[in-house]
C-alpha cells in the first residue's frame, strides 16, 4: 500500500451489482477519486481508464463545469415535482438534447436509467399504436445477446441467456428475437463493420410473416451491440432492418444508450449510420454520467399520435418517474452537452477512430486472440476461452491489467475498450501496450 491508501470500509452490507460478491469481497478493487482520463484506487494508483466507467464518462472524469453546475443547482432549486408542475432547466435540457438527435426525433421524455428509458420506449410504442387505433400491435422483436437494460421489458427483448434465465417464467409475452449478427468463421478480424451478414436483416421478414406485420409494435436493436461483447453491425444491416420496419409499419427503435453522445464520432449512431429510428433510447453520456439521467427521444407524429388520442385535459401517457428530469441531473446535462460541444469532442472522438482501430488489430497476433472487432471508439478483443469457467481468461486480464494501471472492461471472453472521448493518442497506445504485455505474460 502506497503512504496515501484509503483503509478498506466493511463490504458486507452492500450487495453489489453484476458483481460476483464473495470474489470481490475477498479482494476488494475500490476507486476512490477520478480526474480526467484516471482513476485513483483506494490503495493510492492511478489507472488510466480504458473504458469510460461503464462507457458513460465521454467527456473525462470530475469535470469541473458539471460539478459546478451540480453544486449550483441544488443550491438553487434542489428538488421540483416533474408532474402536472414543471421547471426551466427540464424544458432547456429537453430542447438541447432534441438538437442533436436525428431530425424529427424532437420529443423528449426523462427518465433515470438506461433499463428505464427501455422500458419507456416500448411503453411509448405500445400506447402510439393503441392511440392510432392498432391496439393489436402488441409485439416486440428483439435480438439475440442484445442488452436493453435490467427491467422486465428490458431483459425480454433483450437476449443475453444469464439475464433472463431467473426470470424465464415472468418474461414480457408477445417478444420474438432476430439472431445475432456475430459470425467469427465468417468476419474474424473486421475492421469497423464487417462485410458478412446484411442477410441476417431478412430474419425480420420472416418473423413478420410468422406473427403478421398487424400484430407487431417494433423492433428494438443497438445499432452497435456493445455489453453483449462488442457486436458492430454487418455493412449494410441496419438500413434493411429500417427498410423493413418502414414497410410494416414497425416502430424501430435504437437503442444508443452507449452509442449516443460521441461514442461512435457523431452525437449519435443513428447520425453515424445516416439512419432516422422512430425512437432513440439514451443514458450515460447524456450528461457525463455525473449524476444518473436517461432519455427516450420520440419522433414527433408519435408524440403528436398519444397526445391527440386523448381529452385535452386528460393525462395522456400514465407514465413517469419521480426524478425526471430531475433539476440536478438536467442542470449537469446541459454542463456537458457544452463540454461536448464547445470541445468538439464526437469530431475528436471521429478523428481519434483509425489510430484507435489501428491500436487494437495490433493485438491479432497476441496470444489467446480469436477475434477483434471495433467501430468509432469501441473495440472488444475476444479471447480464446481459458480453461474452467468461459470468461476466466479475460477476468484475469481484466485484474492483470488494472494491476498494471489501466481499467478495462470484459463481458464473457471478450475484452470491450472505450475510453472518455478526451483520450490522447499516447494513452491509446498504453491501453493495448498494456492488454498485449498481459497477454503475453498469462499461460
Ligand atoms: N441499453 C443499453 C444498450 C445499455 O448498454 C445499457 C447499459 O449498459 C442499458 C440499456 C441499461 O442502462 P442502465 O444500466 O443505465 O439501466
Amino acid at each position: 500500500m502506497s503512504s496515501n491508501a484509503i483503509p478498506l470500509p466493511d463490504t458486507d452490507s452492500l450487495w453489489m451489482p453484476f458483481t460476483a460478491n464473495r470474489q470481490f469481497k475477498a479482494a476488494p478493487r475500490l476507486l476512490v477519486g477520478a480526474s480526467g482520463m484516471y482513476y485513483t484506487t483506494h490503495d493510492g494508483r492511478r489507472v488510466l481508464d480504458g473504458s469510460a466507467g461503464l462507457w458513460c464518462v465521454n467527456a473525462g472524469h470530475c469535470r469541473p463545469e458539471i460539478a459546478e453546475a451540480i453544486a449550483r443547482q441544488s443550491r438553487e432549486l434542489d428538488y421540483a415535482p416533474g408532474f402536472q408542475m414543471g421547471h426551466p432547466l427540464a424544458f432547456e435540457a429537453a430542447s438541447r438534447v432534441a438538437r442533436l438527435m436525428p431530425a424529427g426525433l424532437d420529443r423528449i421524455f426523462f427518465t433515470n436509467s438506461g433499463s428505464e428509458s427501455v422500458d419507456t420506449a416500448l411503453k411509448i410504442a405500445l400506447a402510439y399504436h393503441r392511440a392510432r387505433r392498432e391496439p393489436q400491435r402488441i409485439r416486440f422483436i428483439g435480438r439475440e445477446r442484445g442488452y436493453h437494460g435490467v427491467g422486465f421489458g428490458g431483459i425480454s427483448v433483450g437476449g443475453i441467456a444469464a439475464n433472463r434465465k431467473p426470470f424465464t417464467a415472468n418474461l414480457m409475452p408477445g417478444v420474438d428475437h432476430l439472431p445475432h449478427t456475430l459470425n467469427i468463421a465468417e468476419a474474424a478480424f473486421s475492421r469497423g463493420q464487417p462485410a458478412w451478414g446484411a442477410h441476417l436483416a431478412d430474419e425480420l421478414e420472416r418473423l413478420v410473416v410468422l406473427h403478421d406485420a398487424s400484430t407487431i409494435a417494433g423492433v428494438i436493436v443497438e445499432p452497435l451491440s456493445a455489453s453483449a461483447g462488442v457486436l458492430v453491425p454487418p455493412r449494410g444491416y441496419l438500413e434493411r432492418l429500417h427498410a423493413i420496419c418502414a414497410r410494416h409499419g414497425l416502430l424501430l427503435i435504437f437503442d444508443e444508450v452507449i452509442t449516443a453522445f460521441g461514442r461512435l464520432g457523431a452525437a449519435t449512431a443513428s447520425e453515424y449510420f445516416g439512419l432516422t429510428p422512430d425512437i432513440i433510447t439514451l443514458a450515460k453520456g447524456i450528461n457525463n454520467a455525473a449524476i444518473p439521467l436517461g432519455a427516450v427521444a420520440v419522433k414527433r407524429v408519435i408524440y403528436d399520435t398519444v397526445i391527440d388520442a386523448a381529452n385535452p385535459d386528460s393525462i395522456e401517457l400514465f407514465h413517469g418517474y419521480t426524478y425526471s428530469a430531475h433539476p440536478v441531473a438536467a442542470a449537469a446535462t446541459l454542463a456537458a452537452l457544452d463540454i461536448y460541444q464547445r470541445e468538439r469532442l464526437f469530431e475528436r472522438a471521429n478523428s481519434l477512430s483509425p489510430k484507435f482501430e489501428q491500436a487494437a488489430h495490433a493485438l491479432r497476433n497476441a496470444p489467446h486472440v480469436r477475434d477483434i472487432r471495433n467501430l468509432g471508439l469501441v473495440a472488444g478483443i475476444e479471447l480464446e476461452p481459458g480453461p474452467g469457467r468461459p470468461g476466466s481468461r479475460a477476468y484475469e486480464v481484466f485484474l492483470r491489467c488494472l494491476e498494471r494501471g489501466v481499467l478495462i472492461r470484459y463481458t464473457g471472453d471478450t475484452l470491450a475498450f472505450s475510453p472518455p472521448l478526451i483520450v490522447e493518442p499516447a494513452q491509446i497506445e498504453q491501453i493495448f501496450d498494456t492488454v498485449a504485455e498481459t497477454l503475453q505474460s498469462i499461460g
